[in-house]
């Protein structure tokens, strides 16, 4: 395996060649603070050549068959996992997450690739009962066209792949921008997608300033469609600039799940799944739960569970063995951590486990902040309406089920929500009741590549995965024909 070195990825990718500038940004480790990498700092106009680039290869990609298109994807997926080991590196290193979990993301990028490249081979269209003789309606499904890809920081590879393969797979060409704090797997990404003689311009990649490639992409009328992960902040942005040219738009946002254990749950599996979830990715998981309802003749069993599980993690670098949670992504998410875990506190949280930054030995500018566990928590804390974005388990109590369901919906958020209960009934009034696009019941892993996920309210438009995703890089074309 080879070690990762400053500059291997300092290009983007135009029109099937590497590009660089001698204008760079700094990509640094979350765990030490030191840079890592430079990669070109891109503005509007090598944005411009990407478009361009994508546009001139659109035609042609897109005539395709899904077959075709189909095989570029499964030779990218089958070289991503030949360099599995060196992708995960690189994605700890530069994210900060746990090796094991880095691993985990690299095997579900090619997951998902290999989804979309037979999922691209079902874009069916439809032929509609005419309503006189010698006519035929049908309705085509056609790529929609150029598109832009702007993805997250949490999840860089995984999220990456959830995009690019059905987008390849629909027939469109595409503009990718990673975020500033994780371009490298990106780039490296891409440039096994390169690998395998994908026509030149289908697949185009721009790192830098964020708000300028973001308003050159929504500017130009040839982008058809913007695919965006991060900030419902962001996304409302993307949805104001795509109104001027009434661009498509598909917006995974933030969310504020809860998780709800009832008194009949089985309180170990609500404690691994709280777990599971809770702390992956150091807590930055858009669909991370964000509070933990627990009926009140449960608090303290659960708590105590909780508290003894969250001692026990270990929190290190993402490459040192054994780590557990990482560090933080940017400085700023931890400084927001550190906000609402102190407001909280002075609004009467209880502090069980962690609660303050982490300065470890050999990492002490690094972006840490400690497993935490606070009880106590009332609605007037900040954290119950933000998503936290990180590894705080706040505990909230019910003892009525109505109630706990109207608090869980009063947010604009609805990405999200997990439900431990035995109940039958139960189950089906929370399936109903809670207003979030994601429910998990008894479990708290949501993501497969064949199914729909998404948010309602102001967590997002359109879904990820399932035949749905291929759905929102297609347009339909109906048609009339008459039969001389
Ligand atoms: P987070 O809060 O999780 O960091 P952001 O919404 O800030 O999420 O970032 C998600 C992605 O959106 C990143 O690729 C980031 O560079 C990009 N981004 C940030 N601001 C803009 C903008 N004004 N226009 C387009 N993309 C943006």
């Amino acid at each position: 395996m080879k070690l990762i070195q400053l500059n291997d990825w300092n290009f983007s990718w135009i029109n099937g060649e590497k590009v660089q500038l001698d204008d760079t940004s700094e990509v640094i480790n979350p765990a030490t603070g030191e840079t890592i990498g430079l990669v070109p700092n891109g503005g509007k106009e090598l944005t411009q050549r990407a478009i361009e680039a994508a546009s001139q290869a659109l035609p042609s990609w897109s005539k395709l068959t899904a077959g075709q298109r189909g095989t570029y994807l499964l030779d990218w997926a089958d070289r991503v996992l030949a360099d599995k080991e060196a992708l995960a590196q690189l994605l700890s290193l530069e994210q900060g997450k746990p090796l094991e979990e880095a691993r985990g993301e690299i095997e579900g990028v090619a997951v998902y690739i290999r989804w979309y490249a037979e999922e691209g081979k079902r874009a069916y269209g439809e032929i509609i009962p005419a309503s006189r003789p010698g006519q035929r309606l049908m309705v085509l499904r056609e790529a929609i066209g150029v598109v832009g890809l702007i993805t997250p920081a949490n999840f860089p590879a995984a999220i990456l792949a959830m995009k690019v393969a059905p987008a390849l797979a629909a027939g469109c060409s595409f503009v990718l921008k990673p975020a500033e704090q994780t371009p490298m797997i990106a780039i490296a990404l891409i440039s096994h997608l390169m690998d395998t003689n994908l026509p030149a311009g289908v697949a185009n990649l721009v790192t830098g300033n964020p708000e300028v490639i973001g308003s050159t992409l929504s500017a130009d009328s040839r982008v058809r469609k913007i695919a965006f992960t991060g900030s419902t902040e962001v996304g409302k942005i993307l949805m104001r600039q795509a109104a001027d040219n009434v661009k498509r738009l598909t917006l995974e946002l933030g969310g504020n799940a809860p998780v709800i254990v009832f008194p009949d749950a089985d309180l170990d599996k609500a404690v691994d799944g709280i777990m599971g979830n809770k702390f992956e990715n150091c807590g930055q998981v858009c669909n991370g739960i964000n509070l933990i309802y627990v009926h009140e003749t449960i608090h303290h069993e659960l708590v105590e569970k909780l508290a003894e599980r969250i001692k026990l993690l270990k929190v290190a670098s993402g490459t040192e063995p054994g780590s557990q949670i990482g560090p933080m992504i940017d400085p700023s998410y931890l400084d927001k951590v550190e906000t609402l875990v102190n407001d909280a506190v002075a609004k009467g949280a209880k502090v069980l486990v962690g609660g303050n930054r982490i300065a470890r030995e050999g990492y002490q500018n690094g972006y840490f902040y400690a497993p935490t566990l606070l009880d106590e928590v009332h609605a007037e804390m900040e954290l119950t309406r933000r998503e936290i974005f990180g590894p705080i388990a706040p505990v909230l109590t019910f003892t009525d089920e109505e109630d706990v369901v109207k608090r869980c919906n009063n947010t604009p958020y609805g990405l999200a929500g997990y439900v431990y209960t035995k109940d039958a009934a139960r189950m089906f009034r929370m399936i109903d009741g809670l207003e979030v696009g994601n429910l998990a019941i008894n479990g708290t892993s949501l993501a497969n590549p064949q199914t729909p996920f998404g948010g309602v309210k102001e967590s997002g438009i359109g879904r990820v995965g399932g035949h749905q995703g291929l759905e929102e890089y297609l347009e339909l074309k109906y048609v009339s024909l008459t039969l001389e």
